[in-house]
């Protein structure tokens, strides 16, 4: 028997930027989450 198992050792989790639209993976744990592409604080989790 084999089992699949996702690592997911740092817990990221998607982000968007309401700003700019930007797709990012950040740990959600890093409040507040900024875009590392326009550094906006406005972001929204998937
Ligand atoms: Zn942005």
């Amino acid at each position: 028997m084999t089992e699949e198992i996702e690592l997911d050792e740092q817990n990221k989790v998607y982000f968007s930027c309401k700003t700019c639209g930007y797709l990012f993976e950040e740990d959600p744990e890093l409040m507040p989450i900024r875009c590392p592409q326009c550094d906006s604080e406005d972001t929204e989790r998937m």
